[in-house]
């Protein structure tokens, strides 16, 4: 199916990546949609998106994985894929402190493009090369929670909770669609009241100005 030819009653979900060269962001998407795993360096294979189609509270959802592998170096690139997406998956690897070091500025990226409350998870990944870790499980959480994010250590390996970190990242969009409608349907109700209330107002005004 294209995506122009896609049904009407899936809503569509932009997830992207973001992170470090290397850390397993084409994994994630080959294990969350396909559940394989290749243990080859992917900048060269490339995807473009993978799609997968979840239903949740009997609602369909066709979820769009944009990869930005190959990337990093041409932030640009990545820039207008955030511009679609509806959520980012921030990735760095436990077994490299420099890419743990290099979230926050990835979080910036984000945040200047999408602003402050855009749906985004953090992962620390490849946790079945344990002997080898240069960022605490501590360390991961202490960044998430200043940043407000859910946080998951993950393995493309093993498959260790890569459901759980897809399940999240697509329940903090919807939350966040959620809140944005709600907000739309109180601003026009609260516009509506004040369309009211200064339609009173000219009445009682006009009534005062024009009175008996
Ligand atoms: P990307 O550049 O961030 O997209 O990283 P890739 O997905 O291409 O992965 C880089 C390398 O790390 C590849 O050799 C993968 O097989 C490997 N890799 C990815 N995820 C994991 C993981 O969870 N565990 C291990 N052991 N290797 C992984």
């Amino acid at each position: 199916m294209s995506v122009s030819e896609e049904s009407e009653s899936e809503e569509r979900i932009n997830i992207m990546t973001l992170g470090n060269s290397e850390v397993g962001k084409t994994s994630f998407i080959l294990k969350y949609t396909e559940n394989s795993f290749q243990d080859i360096y992917l900048a060269t294979v490339g995807i473009d998106f993978k799609v997968k189609n979840i239903t949740l509270k009997e609602k369909q959802y066709k979820l769009f994985f944009y990869d930005t592998t190959g990337q990093e170096k041409y932030k640009s690139i990545a820039l207008n894929i955030i511009k679609n997406a509806h959520g980012i998956i921030l990735m760095y690897d436990i077994n490299k402190k420099t890419s743990f070091e290099s979230i926050p500025e990835w979080i910036k990226s984000a945040k200047d493009a999408k602003g402050e409350n855009f749906p985004m998870i953090l992962l620390g990944n490849k946790i079945d090369i344990e002997n080898e870790r240069e960022v605490t499980k501590e360390e991961g959480e202490a960044l998430a929670k200043e940043n407000n994010l859910d946080f998951y250590e993950t393995s493309n390996k093993t498959g260790i909770n890569i459901e759980e970190a897809g399940l999240a990242i697509v329940n903090k969009i919807l939350e966040k669609r959620q809140r944005d409608t709600l907000d739309y349907s109180n601003t026009s109700s609260r516009s509506s009241q004040l369309r009211k209330d200064t339609r009173s107002l000219n009445e009682g005004e006009s009534k005062k100005c024009c009175g008996s």
